[in-house]
């Protein structure tokens, strides 16, 4: 029998446990704060990322850096698996842009056509440098033409897909506080 989101018996095999998670995100934090610096504008990409933002946040605080935070709200098509060809604005940042350091966070780097999507647009409007980091990189699933890598990476991500931590599949799973793949229990 297939399995389907809202499904109370699935089981989720773990990739990433919580402890992992705590403590590759506190690293990452300091990581950033070391390099960028103060002065830096994040931008979490909703909805996926609010959960790695707001403890990536708190690593940065620990690390002695006061970052701003704003968000955005990009869908690829429809609620699938599968990433689709064309990203769409749901929801713009509000706050200012022009001659700001951003750094755009988001829950997983797979074709970078989202995240290609977010860059560009925020160059348009006149950031001054555009960072990027994810929790999770899908390397070896990037299409041709889209020349995006991650500046800051939190794990490297088998080719399944994943949820927890703040990913959904259709909307359910994100308060999982580890990142895991659904199966049949
Ligand atoms: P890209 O635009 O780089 O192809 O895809 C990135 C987006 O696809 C991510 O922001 C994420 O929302 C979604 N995505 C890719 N792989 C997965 C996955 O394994 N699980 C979930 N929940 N979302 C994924
Ligand atoms: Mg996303």
């Amino acid at each position: 029998m297939a399995i389907n989101p809202a499904d109370d018996n699935a089981s989720i095999r773990v990739l990433f446990s919580e402890e992992d998670i705590a403590e590759r995100v506190d690293t990452l934090g300091q990581e950033i704060a070391g390099l960028l610096g103060n002065d830096l504008l994040l931008i979490a990409i909703l909805k996926g990322s609010f959960v790695f933002t707001a403890d990536l946040m708190r690593s940065m605080h620990r690390a002695g850096i006061r970052p701003q935070v704003d968000f955005m709200q990009l869908s690829s098509y429809g609620t699938g698996t599968e990433s689709s060809k064309t990203v769409e604005m749901v929801r713009d940042t509000t706050d200012p842009i022009e001659g700001r350091n951003i750094l755009i966070v988001d829950d997983i780097l797979e074709s970078g056509r989202t995240m290609d999507f977010a860059r560009e647009h925020l160059y348009k409007r006149g950031a001054n440098k555009v960072g990027l980091c994810v929790l999770l990189d899908k390397v070896g699933k990037r299409v041709e033409g889209v020349g995006v890598e991650a500046d800051f990476v939190g794990f490297v991500c088998p080719d399944e897909f994943v949820v927890g931590y703040g990913l959904d599949w259709a909307h359910y799973y994100r308060e999982l506080p580890f990142i895991g793949v659904v199966e049949e229990s």
